[in-house]
């Protein structure tokens, strides 16, 4: 395929062939492919601070950051030291090491609620495990998911789920069986009587509720006022757990997360993205009596040949301490404000219907005139709109993600001047819409 975008990519268009040769659609993960916006994918040479370079050279202010992990910027010296050191002890060893300790240490220190955690090395890991050990140790098969939330690709779990499924328009995907997806419940994001009705007919059977406390795989979407604090009630009320899958959201809408950002205590929170650092690292944790129901303590079995890897424990110690030094985390905050505003501003002035929907160092731009607080209402975007949006934007310079169902993030590297030459792209390519 050849697109306005990749015209002038000739290197990246050739990369593109080759790959899609032998790797389906010529991506590892489905987004990347961009064909929901008509385009085709950059690739990456390099990463530094706030930029990309593609292959052909091009330079990009980046907002998608590795899709979450980057909070401190690209190949962060402090970071890619760590990483080295690390490597030069040895890549693996399949047995306990310190680092671990002190990656756990940092995380309870940032999240109380998770009073014992195990580390994985993905967020569908994460998940997957979080909702085995609600299963184990409620005795009930029941779990309760949200329209338009993404919780990694377990079979389970991706029953209308957001991100790459949402974007595909694939609400589920093929070979999953129904017998599997028979014991997920769905309920609409920020509709407490949604969840209350599924209570009334299955309460007791219902292990636990998984949420993304701030929505970010339709686009971001706060909770609304009482839907988090509802969904604790509930739960406590049936005996149900409640997990935050805190993947996307944990040291990014605040530094401990959205259950600090809200004042939520959930049983079970799950991370990802920042605490790998860009590497492959996950976790799952919680109260104690749960935790203590995992092998080999309990019945409840999970693994991980790589899991808690010293170089991908490196790399998210680091992130975690440079993001815990003072101001960071407000600064980053602070730009993101100042963008999202912007480009609220530029919408207004442009005449373009939009909405921008920020919670602390995550948001989205939505081609609509609708408040969007839920599944319905983000897909009442312009996707054709958000398309051209999209590739006016990669042209300038600014690299986004591909998909009107996604987050973006501002990371410490971003700088004031960053962001206002960002507003003035923004104006540019709305004025052209
Ligand atoms: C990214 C994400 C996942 C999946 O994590 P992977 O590391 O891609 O498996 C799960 N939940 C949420 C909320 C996410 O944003």
């Amino acid at each position: 395929m050849q697109t306005e975008t990749t015209r002038d990519l000739p290197k990246s268009g050739e990369a593109y062939r080759q790959a899609a040769e032998a790797i389906p659609g010529g991506v590892n993960s489905p987004v990347r492919a961009a064909l929901a916006v008509g385009a085709d994918p950059a690739f990456i040479a390099r990463g530094e601070g706030a930029y990309l370079w593609d292959v052909d050279g091009n330079r990009y202010i980046d907002y998608v950051g590795s899709w979450g992990p980057l909070i401190m910027g690209h190949a962060h010296p402090a970071v890619v030291d760590a990483v080295c050191a690390a490597a030069r002890n040895g890549l693996s060893f399949g047995a306990p090491t310190p680092g671990e300790t002190e990656l756990v240490h940092a995380i309870r220190d940032a999240f109380p609620s998770m009073q014992m955690v195990r580390l994985v090395s993905s967020g569908t890991e994460a998940t997957m495990s979080a909702i085995r050990l609600a299963r184990g140790v409620t005795g009930r098969d029941y779990i309760v998911k949200f329209e338009g939330c993404y919780h990694g690709h377990a079979d389970a779990l991706l029953v209308k789920a957001g991100s790459g499924a949402l974007t595909m328009g694939v609400p589920s995907s093929a070979g999953v069986p129904a017998s599997i997806t028979a014991t997920t419940l769905v309920a609409r994001y920020n509709d407490l009587d949604s969840v209350r009705e599924l209570f009334a007919q299955h309460g007791e059977e219902i292990a636990a509720v998984i949420v993304e406390p701030v929505a970010g795989n339709m686009g971001v979407v706060p909770p609304v006022d009482g839907f988090l604090n509802g969904l604790r009630d509930l739960t406590e009320a049936f005996g149900s757990l409640l997990i935050f899958d805190e993947v996307m959201t944990g040291f990014r809408v605040s530094f401990g997360g959205a259950q600090e950002h809200y004042g939520i205590d959930p049983d079970l929170t799950c991370l990802g993205k920042i605490i790998g650092g860009g590497m492959p690292l996950a976790a799952f944790g919680g109260k104690r009596r749960y935790l203590e129901q995992l092998a080999p303590l309990g019945p409840v079995y999970q693994a991980g040949t790589l899991a808690g890897n010293p170089v991908a424990v490196a790399a998210g110690l680091a992130t975690v301490r440079l993001l815990r030094e003072s101001g960071v985390h407000d600064a980053i905050v602070k730009n993101t404000t100042a963008l999202a505003h912007g480009i609220r501003e530029l919408g207004e002035r442009a005449g373009v219907p939009l909405r921008v929907n920020q919670v602390g160092a995550m948001f989205s731009v939505f081609f609509t005139n609708q408040d969007v607080r839920d599944y319905e209402s983000a897909c009442s975007s312009d996707t054709d709109r958000f398309a051209r949006y999209y590739r006016a934007l990669r042209a300038a310079g600014v690299y986004t993600a591909p998909s009107q169902f996604e987050a973006l993030f501002m990371s410490a590297a971003h700088t004031e001047a960053d962001v206002q030459h960002t507003l003035a792209c923004v104006e540019g390519v709305l004025a052209g819409l």
